[in-house]
């Protein structure tokens, strides 16, 4: 542990002379310690290694701690200067973010450069605009988080919806997870037949005297073995199922309020739901003047899939898949 504290030391030490994170734990790692970024950088925040203590019933106040420095209060202050002074954690940066949500996030489809944000200050309003120059693919802002919420709407599931899109989801589970359920059948036919084989040879041993206590002791070790192995084999495949309803529940509540998660959410909370999303990030189309979406995440994709077959049949249950249903499968 001491050691650790002598090579972190030096990070602080490089950061002050100037070097960037990612230099750091390139170094850090030859030296033996593996750090990776977001850790180096709640490190470098945290005032802990300073010797001081902040706790949330201090209200958030730094006191002196009784534990062992790491670095000098000196070069905490430093290094947080450092982390203040550049752009990436100023607070005015923060702030401006609000107003972009979808920077970065967005890219253009001419060139697939990602979109940076700006303001033009003569009517205050935010724009977005590809970082190529020379493309002048723009959109305002306002109107592209428009096209957005809409987007969101696409993938909200309606509450009257909720009940049966449950039912497809639980079926589409077990569907999937169909291999897992026949192996552990198997398994627990394997059971049942260990169980029959420890009964007749505890028959044969007490009852009808017919094997030594060397066999029957030989036996049972075998048997005992096999039950461990099975047991460990049962683990690998069992499927959870005791609280499937309530994680689809949870789920499809989340996919009811997309839209109003991502519209009241600051701006963390933003980022984390697009990525959630779209993980591979969303296309502005300047011919056709919108988002376009390469890929959304599978399970919010295969509930809009469902909401959408429900909303369009109302009759209801029309499936989009055909499951068999579990009772058929034995
Ligand atoms: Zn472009």
């Amino acid at each position: 542990m001491m050691l650790i504290c002598q090579r972190l030391r030096k990070a602080w030490e490089w950061k002050i002379q100037g070097m960037q994170n990612e230099e750091i734990i390139k170094k850090m790692r030859a030296e033996g310690v593996n750090v990776y970024k977001q850790q180096m950088h709640k490190i470098f925040k945290n005032p802990f290694y300073a010797g001081m203590v902040c706790h949330g019933m201090l209200n958030g106040r730094v006191i002196e701690g009784k534990h062992e420095k790491m670095v000098s209060r000196e070069m905490f202050m430093k290094v947080n200067e450092i982390h203040m002074n550049s752009s990436r954690f100023g607070i005015s940066h923060k702030r401006e973010n609000e107003d972009i949500p979808l920077k970065v996030f967005l890219r253009c489809a001419d060139c697939d450069q990602p979109f940076t944000g700006y303001l033009v200050k003569k009517k205050n309003l935010y724009y977005y605009k590809c970082r190529t120059v020379g493309c002048k693919s723009n959109k305002s802002a306002k109107q592209l988080h428009e096209q957005f919420i809409k987007l969101l709407g696409g993938y909200t599931v309606a509450e009257d919806l909720l009940e049966p899109i449950m039912f497809e989801l639980e079926h589409a589970y077990f569907e999937y997870n169909k291999e897992n359920l026949e192996k552990g059948k198997a398994l627990e036919g394997r059971i049942n037949d260990l169980k029959t084989k420890i009964y007749n040879a505890e028959e044969s041993y007490f009852i009808r005297k017919e094997m030594s206590k060397e066999t029957y002791e030989r036996f049972m070790g075998m048997f005992g073995q096999e039950q461990e192995e099975i047991a460990s084999e049962k683990d690998k495949c069992s499927v959870y199922i005791s609280n499937l309803k309530e994680m689809l529940k949870r789920a499809v509540e989340f996919c009811r309020n997309i839209s109003k998660i991502w519209v009241s959410g600051d701006i963390e909370v933003k980022t984390v739901l697009q990525k959630l999303l779209f993980p591979s990030g969303l296309l502005y189309d300047r011919k056709i003047g919108g988002v376009r979406t390469d890929k959304i995440n599978s399970v919010i994709k295969s509930i809009a899939c469902l909401s959408g077959d429900f909303a369009l049949n109302e009759k209801g249950l029309k499936a989009q898949f055909s499951y068999q249903s579990l009772s058929a499968e034995s």
